[in-house]
């Protein structure tokens, strides 16, 4: 697209309107700011305008930086250029904003003069969460518009205010009544009438009341508790120092040098990857480019248990009518109040508007015939994990769905492939692997067998946009990608405690390093019998050693379930969710230890994330092998979407990049001389990519280069 169009310049009387339009959200874009180059020349050539307004057209104000900029050259001191002419324009710039209005977005409107946000538009500087600081003047000027502390506390949260909290503190002058853009062109000659003329943030003192050693210590003390392993949120706090430190264009320099330092950083570069993994997921290579999603206008979930009833409500947050249906009528009932407490605590605490909530639950309708799923264009089966049931379930839906419509399960461990063969359509029949609970965790596995279809393949990829999942293609294998990683993972976690480390010691390890939640206080949280469970059906999937999950069975036979118990790896005080180390329970481990004749060890920090983490890379590389994942940053995507991996760290793969392969394959061999060889079996990947001298992300670009 040529950049004229991209922004283009209107006249109303004496105003100029400098209009963005860069669908789909004005990403600050090379065109975009070329565009406003243009624009700046074009304001020249008109003298006798006495006011410019900056808008944009579309779903919103500039929405932030280009990110996709963000692994090329540094762009900083091209957006401070820009920003300052714009600034330093002699007539009044009033930037008018709706919509939603991040980092560069709301740095360009900080150098404009004046403020006027649609009511609703959001606000926020988002930047710690990628591992970098505002960089475009937003650490300079927002600290002279609104003080040190309110502008480090935004950039802390990186979370947006709306438009009403923005006006109170202070960047937003007014907030439009009417249509945003007469309301703008209303207010530029309101300001004209009163004599008003440009106001540069940048000639704005930093209150020294808003700056005090106190509050930037409070500052450093919150952006190590809320970012621990990061750096970025330290910068931010000594960057908004500089803004009192330096005059204002020596502060703006060093904003630029610190957010480039920013850059290089490994947690930087794992949160933007872990960002465009995102974005790359329903990219699927080899699918066909004319095949077409079916529509999904109705849905039927089978099964009203603890995932069926989460996964009828995502259906029905996402405005699609769905019918519930469970073959024991107490169960229904028990399914249909579980789906009627979730939205009504929702509700209770103001997530909810209750006319909404009886919205939902009207498009929830519960079944006990199946009759009533022969309208439905998707059929989520979530019956209990077993393959006679679900194969007897699959021949039903074979006589009752119209043709055409999609037949998921969501088994954990069963063969895709295998329950299928009951249908007469295994073209249609695809794995749907939700996590749990299913309304709110993000991850959505979806499993591909031999038979799938392409169509059926990209219906359920393109239906996990409205249910609100990030969804990753997966071949049929025992655990999908997340839990076969997971397998070894856990085992490290429960054969450490066997030899001696107290369940908190690895938790703790584990959650110092970044993942969201220790495995053993996951266990305790998800049911230790779920495991034993999985364990007991599956024996045959595991190795042969004696000691495989025998903390998980030691824990189990004492009757610990976990936090449904009261007791688990922890114990529980009654309504309490609080880990509290338990003698008791590291007295069962001992025993079981002790007849399974594990040597006791002494760990440290280095070893527990170590031994967890090297088996959960090495099958990774296995999974990536195989074919199972599509790509390296799919394998990320689910293990920061669905298992709390860190995001700063980009996800296994791309750590295992970050450390090196060498390292990890070192680490591997280490470890097998010390535990033998069973499960300390180097990926064949990882050691041909060790050979060879590259890395997993190389690997992918020539990878991805051939099949193209
Ligand atoms: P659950 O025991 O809570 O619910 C199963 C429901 O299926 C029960 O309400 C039962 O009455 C119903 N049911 C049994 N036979 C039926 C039939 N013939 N027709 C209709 N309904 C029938 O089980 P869950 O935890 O919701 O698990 C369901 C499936 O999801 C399993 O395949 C499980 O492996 C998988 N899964 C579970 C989790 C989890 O964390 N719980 C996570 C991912 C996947």
């Amino acid at each position: 697209m040529h950049s004229t169009s991209i922004v283009r310049v209107e006249r109303d009387g004496e105003l100029a309107l400098v209009i963005a339009d860069n669908p789909p959200v004005n990403t600050i874009t090379a065109e975009v700011r070329a565009g406003l180059r243009a624009a700046l020349v074009q304001l020249q050539a008109m003298p006798d305008t006495r006011a410019a307004v900056l808008l944009c057209a579309g779903s919103t104000f500039f929405s932030g930086a280009d990110i996709a900029e963000f692994s090329g050259p540094p762009r900083e001191e091209e957006y401070r250029a820009l920003f300052n002419a714009y600034e330093d324009l002699a007539i009044p710039v009033i930037a008018a904003m709706h919509g939603t209005v991040m980092g560069g977005g709301l740095e360009i409107a900080l150098a404009c003069h004046y403020r006027i946000a649609a009511p609703g538009s959001r606000f926020g500087m988002p930047e710690v969460t990628l591992g970098i600081i505002p960089g475009a003047g937003g650490t300079q000027r927002l600290p002279r518009l609104i003080g040190a502390e309110q502008a480090l506390n935004l950039i802390l949260a990186a979370r947006p205010v709306d438009a009403a909290q923005g006006h109170a503190l202070g960047f937003i002058d007014e907030i439009a009544a009417a249509d945003l853009r007469a309301a703008a062109l209303s207010y530029a000659r309101a300001l004209l009438a009163a004599g008003k003329g440009a106001r540069r943030t940048r000639d704005l003192p930093v209150d020294p009341n808003t700056a005090t050693p106190a509050i930037f210590d409070a500052m450093v003390r919150r952006a190590r508790e809320s970012y621990p392993n990061r750096n970025a949120g330290l910068v931010a706090v000594d960057a908004v120092r500089a803004a009192l430190s330096l005059p204002f264009h020596a502060g703006l320099e060093y904003e630029t040098r610190r957010v480039n330092e920013c850059k290089q950083s490994d947690e930087s570069k794992g949160a933007v990857h872990a960002f465009f993994a995102e974005r790359t997921v329903r990219r699927i290579p080899g699918l066909p480019q004319d095949v077409a999603a079916r529509p999904i206008e109705s849905a039927g979930v089978v099964g009203a248990g603890t995932m069926g009833g989460g996964i009828a409500i995502c259906f029905a947050n996402a405005g699609i009518a769905v019918t519930l249906l469970d073959a024991n009528p107490q169960a229904l009932q028990r399914g249909v109040d579980s789906i009627q407490r979730t939205y009504q605590s929702m509700v209770d605490r103001g997530r909810l508007a209750e006319t909404d909530k009886q919205q939902r639950l009207a498009l929830i309708t519960a079944s006990l015939a199946y009759e009533d799923l022969s309208d439905a264009d998707v059929i989520i089966e979530a019956v209990f994990e077993d393959m006679a049931l679900k194969r007897r379930i699959f021949a039903t839906l074979d006589r009752v769905a119209k043709p055409g419509a999609v037949l998921a399960t969501n088994t954990s461990t069963l063969d895709i492939g295998e329950i299928a063969t009951a249908t007469r359509r295994p073209q249609d029949v695809i794995g749907m692997h939700f996590f749990s609970p299913a309304n709110v965790m993000p991850l959505l596995e979806v499993v591909r067998t031999d038979s799938t279809s392409p169509a059926t393949i990209r219906t359920v990829m393109d239906l996990a946009k409205p249910l609100r999942k990030t969804p990753v293609l997966a071949k049929v294998c025992y655990g999908f990608i997340g839990n076969r990683m997971m397998e070894g993972y856990a085992r490290e976690a429960q054969r450490m405690v066997l030899e001696g480390a107290p369940p908190r010691q690895v938790d703790s390890a584990l959650e110092e390093w970044g993942m969201a939640m220790g495995i053993l206080g996951v266990f305790d949280m998800a049911g230790i019998d779920v495991g034993v469970n999985v364990h007991k059906a599956n024996a045959a999937q595991y190795p042969p050693d004696p000691a495989y999950y025998q903390a998980d069975f030691a824990l189990y036979e004492a009757g610990r379930l976990g936090q449904k118990s009261g007791k688990g790896y922890y114990r529980y005080e009654p309504g309490s969710r609080a880990r509290v180390d338990d003698p008791q329970a590291i007295a069962i481990l001992a025993a079981r230890a002790q007849e399974l004749r594990i040597e006791p060890r002494v760990h440290d920090k280095q070893e527990i994330v170590a031994r967890c983490l090297y088996p959960l890379l090495n099958e990774g590389l296995r999974i990536l092998e195989e074919g199972i994942a599509l790509r390296a940053s799919d394998i990320d995507v689910v293990w920061t979407a669905g298992y709390g991996f860190p995001r700063y760290r980009g996800g296994p793969m791309f750590y295992a990049d970050t450390i090196g392969l060498p390292t990890l394959l070192q680490g591997m061999l280490d470890y097998q001389r010390q535990f033998g060889p069973m499960h300390w079996q180097p990926a064949p990947l990882l050691v041909q990519l060790v050979e060879s001298g590259q890395s997993i992300e190389g690997w992918e670009r020539t990878r991805q280069g051939a099949r193209r």
